[in-house]
């Protein structure tokens, strides 16, 4: 039974990997989300079966918290607006980060490590290692402390997350006074009474400094979050992602299950190269994320006074398309809020009609989540062959007649590159103001995500297209179809 159990153990690893796999590429990440929730599938049941280390299950609350779980995430998932996903993301890395803070809990509150290091031997030979050796116990101890500390911080941290994310919180960077030595300061207390935790003479002491090491954890999870600006928050989710994925991994180690460290160790490596990736995207070291204040208004944050801005009707806008061979789609934030996704295929394709070339040039960026764009732009059957990622376009604004901006702005703000005191300095982005014309469709000069001035506006080439990136769209449309 033990080896029939291992195989499919191996069975659901592996289709966690093909999942991740597949999730590389919007073509194949419908397919990918289904392996990895099969692998999850065949995980439970099989520690349902034959639980790892001599665990002892209970299947009617396993099979209560499969059913409640589905249903509740079915429910999620048919009742989120495509704009509201990053906080439900941000959700349910707290949820992952608050499985794993319990499952600490519970299991040292059932099997108290004493000082004479006696953690049951169920649990270390799932650990594979035989009888109770000091090294063993010492393991199992700290996997303990690091679950309840890194599930606690992530908890908390991602419900910060998605309050920034949903406008709850505000998105600027709350900054505390000597904020940076008081998280120093509660790392060293939540160090301390880990410690306490793991050798406390009596049981109760260790549970009442488990607890406290928990409190401690919640509070460092605020306090590294807030001071983060809004605009970092897509990497702080990412980063929480790979934090719950740590948790996870911790929390095998702590019941022994070798499925629990792949499946966390793999979310940790994922999220973590996520995170790389979008530090890349915006040219900020994690370390500069980390340490906050981004987007506190100072530098390229008055947002008032644009000057000599251009504008330009829906007639207007049809003209010059219609005048076009090349055009590039820039989509941003504004298309999902506006969900102009499908008016926007139109457009290509009464545009394509007339002979005139199509591409859309996608920002790691855009949108509130990675992917935004691409998912909203796939909802709309656009083919995957006219999406180009910035390395791949970037180079040829210069050729192109009209870059037609639909809701997005921070991601075409040429400050990041021309003024060094921005607070997007940096960040890379298209290079839509090299068009010969650029049509901006948005509702108002406000600022994007970033709350800063977009020196765009003020182009010579710029035509601002006041109103809603859907109604706009669709009157231009039906201005084309009139010729
Ligand atoms: P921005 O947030 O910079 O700009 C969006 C623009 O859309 C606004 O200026 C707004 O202008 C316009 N808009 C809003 N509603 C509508 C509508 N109904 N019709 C037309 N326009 C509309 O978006 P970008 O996509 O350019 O940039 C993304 C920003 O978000 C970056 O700063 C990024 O760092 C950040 N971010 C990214 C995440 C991700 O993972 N992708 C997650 C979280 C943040 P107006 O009000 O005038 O209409």
């Amino acid at each position: 039974m033990e080896d029939l159990a291992k195989i499919f153990y191996l069975a659901a690893t592996a289709l966690f990997i093909f999942g991740v796999k597949d999730l590389a590429k919007v073509r194949t990440s419908r397919r990918g989300n289904g392996l990895a929730a099969l692998g999850m599938l065949v995980a439970v049941v099989t520690t349902l079966v034959a639980p790892e280390g001599g665990i002892q299950l209970d299947w009617k609350w396993v099979a209560g918290g499969l059913i409640l779980g589905s249903l509740l995430g079915a429910l999620l998932a048919r009742t989120i607006a495509m704009t509201g996903m990053p906080e439900m993301v941000a959700l349910f890395n707290g949820f992952g980060g608050a499985a794993s803070l319990l499952v600490a809990l519970s299991v040292f509150a059932g099997e108290y490590l004493g000082g004479d290091a006696s953690v049951p031997a169920a649990l270390t030979q799932g650990l594979g290692v035989d009888g109770l050796g000091e090294g063993a116990a010492l393991t199992w101890t700290v996997a303990v402390m690091l679950s309840v500390l890194i599930g606690a911080v992530t908890l908390t941290g991602s419900l910060v997350a998605m309050g920034k994310l949903s406008g709850k919180i505000p998105g600027r960077p709350l900054l505390l006074p000597a904020r940076h030595l008081l998280t120093f300061a509660l790392l060293g207390a939540a160090a301390w009474f880990a410690a306490q935790a793991g050798w406390s003479a009596t049981h109760q002491e260790a549970q009442c400094a488990l607890y406290t090491l928990a409190a401690l954890a919640g509070i460092l999870g605020i306090m590294v979050v807030l001071p983060i600006g809004g605009a970092d928050m897509p990497v702080v989710v990412s980063l929480l992602n790979s934090y719950s994925g740590l948790a996870a991994s911790m929390a095998g180690f702590v019941i022994g299950n070798s499925l629990l460290i792949t499946a966390g160790a793999l979310v940790g490596a994922a999220g973590l190269i996520l995170t790389q990736l979008m530090c890349r995207a915006m040219n900020r070291s994690l370390l500069h994320v980390l340490v906050g204040g981004f987007g506190d208004g100072d530098g390229g944050g008055d947002t008032s006074g644009y000057e000599n801005v251009k504008s330009a009707g829906p007639e207007e806008a049809a003209m010059v398309l219609e005048a076009a061979e090349k055009v590039i789609f820039i989509p941003g934030y504004g298309m999902a809020v506006a969900q102009a996704q499908h008016v926007v295929k139109q457009l290509a394709q009464e545009l394509e009609s007339r002979n005139v070339e199509i591409r859309y040039a996608i920002h790691p960026v855009a949108g509130r989540m990675p992917g935004h764009m691409n998912v909203l732009l796939a909802e709309a059957d656009v083919p995957y062959e006219q999406l180009f990622e910035m390395e791949r376009i970037n180079g040829d604004f210069r050729d192109t007649d009209v870059a037609m901006v639909i809701g997005a702005n921070d991601v075409v703000n040429p400050a990041a590159i021309e003024d060094s005191s921005s607070p997007i300095a940096g960040m890379p982005i298209l290079h839509a103001f090299e068009a010969r014309t650029v049509l901006m469709v948005k509702r108002s000069l406000s600022p994007g995500y970033a709350g800063i001035k977009n020196p765009l506006f003020e182009r010579e080439n710029c035509l601002m297209c006041f109103g809603d990136g859907k109604e706009f769209l669709a009157e231009v449309l039906a201005e084309l179809k009139k010729n």
